[in-house]
């Protein structure tokens, strides 16, 4: 059969690809270290699972309402309340099955042919991607180690045609770890407003900061933004539940609904008990959270001073999510090259840079073992003191 053609527009996500790779090495018994999908090693926590299963057991297993269940869709808003002193209701949020699919939601919602999304580059893999399959036409910005890999109101401001529709905000950035400071937020929200386009805030890494740095929602700037700001998150990063695929878009109300309509003919409703884990990890305590921040911070505290001190590689400290970007210019090696020959050769699984818009970076994920990550950095640094 001649397949549609917005599949032959797009890649396959190379992060989901590569670490499918690794595993599949290691259940053949090949001793890999995998620094690839952005994962947290850890369990979720068993006050959530036991919610989950408590709602199992009592037969929490029918349909339920496509926007998702209402008593997390007011724990989100309460969050959103709290949190980040956003005045959403429960009628502001829809669960959907991960961020991914908030996005994807999102863009089919409000993107049409030709309207354009600014997208500060290195860039979650995704975003283009989604904005393709949507009809929509990526505008991509590079930034440099120089600015912190932050798009700057200048960048932003340049970028904006009669077309933009979006702006794609990511702080912390995946894949650079890059937190924007409280100031810089405001001068990005400041060129929103004026133009008066709409900026979609991927928060997923909110939780996951160090360092006293601190993740700021452009929405809580006043009404102007947050009139045009659409957040995106989810439980899979902070709570340990990548696998439970659940999400959430927080918005102005017409959005919202728009994307409602979207997921009820396409998934319907998030898993049903599954959404009861996310109630208690909104309702209960907090400190697992914490504990998986403060294992994140020891582990990049380790992988950054290795990392730097590997003649050829040079690393900015990053201030949140759990993920290093380094140059690897200095090789020689593009990153597909170094990341191919670096599994090849030593075993050790990382994502070359190109899938997030930079061929001399590659991303390594310490959401990993401090043994997995002592080890890794040995054949990483063996491998490019055979390089250069
Ligand atoms: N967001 C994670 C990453 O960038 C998970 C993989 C994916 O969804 O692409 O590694």
């Amino acid at each position: 059969m001649k397949l549609a053609a917005r599949v032959s527009q797009v890649t396959p996500s190379i992060t989901l690809a590569i670490a499918a790779k690794a595993k599949a090495m290691k259940a053949e018994g090949i001793d890999v270290c995998s620094f690839s999908a952005g994962e947290p090693d850890f369990d979720t926590p068993v006050h959530i699972k036991a919610a989950a299963k408590k709602a199992l057991q009592e037969g929490k297993t029918k349909y339920g309402p496509a926007s998702g269940e209402p008593k997390l869709r007011e724990a989100i808003a309460k969050k959103l309340r709290t949190d980040n002193g956003l005045d959403y209701k429960a009628e502001n949020v829809i669960v959907t099955n991960g961020g991914k699919h908030s996005l994807f939601n999102l863009m089919l919602a409000v993107i049409e042919p030709g309207d354009e999304v600014i997208i500060p580059a290195p860039y979650w893999l995704s975003y283009p991607e989604m904005v393709t399959l949507a009809g929509g036409i990526s505008v991509i910005v590079p930034t440099s180690a120089s600015t912190g890999y932050k798009i700057t109101p200048e960048q932003l401001q340049k970028a904006i045609t009669p077309k933009t529709k979006l702006f794609i905000l990511n702080s912390p950035s995946n894949p650079t770890g890059m937190v924007y400071t409280p100031e810089e937020i405001k001068a990005l929200a400041k060129v929103v407003v004026e133009a008066d386009i709409f900026v979609v805030s991927d928060e997923i890494y909110e939780k996951i900061v160090y360092d006293g740095a601190q993740q700021l929602s452009i929405a809580s700037l006043g009404e102007e933004i947050f009139n045009r700001t659409i957040i995106s998150n989810g439980f899979a990063k902070a709570y340990s539940m990548t696998g439970w695929r659940i999400g959430y878009l927080a918005g102005p109300v017409d959005i919202i609904k728009a994307t409602i309509t979207i997921q009820s003919h396409s998934t319907s409703n998030v898993c049903t008990f599954a959404q009861y884990g996310a109630i208690a990890a909104l309702e209960e305590s907090q400190e697992c959270v914490e504990q998986m921040r403060q294992a994140f911070a020891q582990r990049r505290q380790l992988m950054l001073e290795r990392l730097n001190a590997i003649p050829g590689l040079s690393c900015p400290k990053p201030d949140g999510a759990f993920y290093l970007f380094p140059d690897i210019s200095k090789t020689g090696l593009k990153s597909l090259e170094f990341c191919d020959a670096l599994l090849q050769e030593q075993q050790v699984a990382v994502i070359p840079g190109v899938a997030f818009g930079a061929d001399d970076n590659i991303r390594l994920s310490y959401a990993t073992d401090m043994a997995t990550i002592e080890k890794g950095m040995d054949r990483l640094e063996k491998f490019v003191k055979s390089r250069i």
